[in-house]
């Protein structure tokens, strides 16, 4: 029998008719004879909200501290009774929830009292979200007579004690999963877990890093050699841009590992990008879909994409990046130079995303922050030292640009208007980005989809809802 993985974000568990919707698409996947694993996130928003808590709690406000705790209960509880009309279940659910927020304020307390925030108190406090989240979720389901089966994730996502961004170990979590998912799903059972949250073998609670539930998700896919992972979110998959940007975005059909996880680090809105490597792997397809919408195929990720008549699948835009100018004519003809800037750059923990050198002259981009006068200021024992804010980065990818003669001309002819600071080709050659200004985003992306989604393949994109759009009603 085939085994899914089910992961459904934030939005589709925000409230109690979200609740419902993903009570039915899990419904109608036992209902067609699958074997589904759900993994859900903490309802939305509530992640930043605890984080809010915590901050507030260790910088001494003790009362807004509680406040936003007292909020999220009620918001709990609320749908919890919504979900759960059964008088027993709704009892222990709602007394069960009472439990959590009073542990969690007791830690708030004490994080008031100390006046500190570690990243371990940290991951406690957020793990709230999806141990509540997981159990209304699986309480719902249950009434609504799936065979729902709770499980605590942190038993079976064990990862090392890197707190806020932990690493799996994949090969305990695979014993793990047969230990306590296996014999559910044999007697079957729908398991129903939290994603995101992880301890280390000691039962420590860790965290996979924000948006880490398309991590879990994965993460279980790959320990179970599940079938297929749906990633449930709130669009109809990997457009070929942003649709509120560009109304002819089209939805992609099918795309590879390699092109979703570039694109992934731009629209983090869809996906995890670490989501694909355990998929990988063990060569898993990992479905988009969207839970407003589930008859929507959505998009279909898969080891090798098919052969595409257009060179790019999708048009992503990263905002809010800086870019830094070093210029010094001691570069010239001398070694270690780059190494004394990357040290600069390490130094106060700031990644750094495309570099171009001249012989004289490197620039780079970095997600502005405030940093950058500090940065700047020690860049500036070095060499003569520029940077401004406000720019973005437009990365176009697609596998079939590989050998393709001509594409950066056609490109730069599209967006022949548009001032551009910076270009790179990517070592993966699926990839071309360059820097403008980030008010020029919005025009650079229309510009670049009218010049190459003209004539899309309908192999790979989905012509047909484009062409119902735009026919007039009759
Ligand atoms: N709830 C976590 C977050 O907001 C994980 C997730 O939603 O994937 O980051
Ligand atoms: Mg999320």
């Amino acid at each position: 029998m085939s085994l899914v993985v089910m992961k459904f974000g934030g939005t589709s568990v925000e409230d109690p008719a979200a609740i419902n919707r993903t009570a039915s698409i899990v419904a109608g996947r036992v209902a067609a004879g699958k074997k589904p694993v759900v993994v859900v996130s903490a309802l939305a928003k509530v992640t930043d909200q605890l984080l809010r808590a915590a901050a507030c709690a260790a910088a001494g406000d003790r009362t807004g501290s509680l406040a936003i705790s007292s909020r999220l209960r009620s918001r709990h509880r609320d749908t919890a009774a919504a979900l759960v009309k059964d008088p027993q279940a709704g009892a222990e659910l709602g007394n069960h929830i009472d439990e959590q927020f009073n542990a969690l304020d007791e830690i708030l307390r004490g994080l008031a009292a100390i006046l500190e925030l570690t990243p371990r108190i940290s991951d406690l406090v957020v793990s709230y979200g999806e141990r509540l989240s997981s159990r209304i979720v699986a309480a719902a389901m249950l009434e609504r007579g799936i065979a729902a089966a709770h499980v605590d994730a942190r038993d079976v996502v064990i990862t090392d004690a890197q707190f806020q961004k932990a690493v799996p170990l994949d090969s305990v979590i695979e014993k793990r999963a047969e230990q306590h998912l296996k014999p559910l799903l044999d007697e079957g059972k729908v398991p129903i877990m939290g994603g995101f949250i992880a301890s280390t073998e000691e039962g420590i609670t860790t965290t996979l890093g924000r948006g880490g539930s398309d991590f879990t998700g994965a993460l279980i896919g790959g320990a179970l050699s599940a079938d297929a992972i749906e990633i449930w979110t709130d669009v109809n998959g990997i457009m070929t841009c942003d649709p509120r940007v560009c109304p002819d975005a089209l939805r992609v059909k099918v795309i590879s590992f390699e092109e979703a996880a570039e694109l992934a680090y731009f629209g983090a809105k869809v996906l995890h990008p670490a989501t694909i490597l355990p998929a990988v792997k063990k060569n898993i397809p990992v479905l988009v879909l969207n839970s407003r919408n589930p008859d929507n195929e959505g998009t279909r990720i898969i080891s090798l994409a098919p052969h595409c008549k257009s060179p790019f699948k999708s048009i992503a835009v990263k905002k809010k990046l800086s870019i830094i100018d070093v210029v010094a004519s001691r570069m010239l003809m001398t070694h270690g130079y780059l190494r004394e800037i990357f040290t600069i750059f390490d130094k106060h923990q700031c990644p750094v995303d495309m570099v171009s050198t001249s012989e004289v002259s490197v620039s780079l981009t970095v997600d502005s922050t405030d940093k950058l006068p500090a940065i700047a200021a020690d860049l500036s024992q070095l060499a003569d030292v520029k940077y401004e804010g406000r720019k973005a980065l437009v990365c176009m990818v697609g596998e079939d640009i590989r050998g393709q003669q001509g594409i950066a001309a056609q490109v730069f002819n599209a967006v022949r208007h548009i001032n551009v600071r910076m270009i790179s080709q990517g070592a993966s050659e699926i990839n071309m980005s360059f820097m403008i200004e980030e008010d020029d985003a919005d025009e650079a992306v229309r510009s670049l989809h009218a010049a190459f989604f003209k004539d899309p393949d309908p192999e790979v994109f989905d012509v047909e809802a484009q062409k119902l759009a735009t026919q007039p009603a009759s």
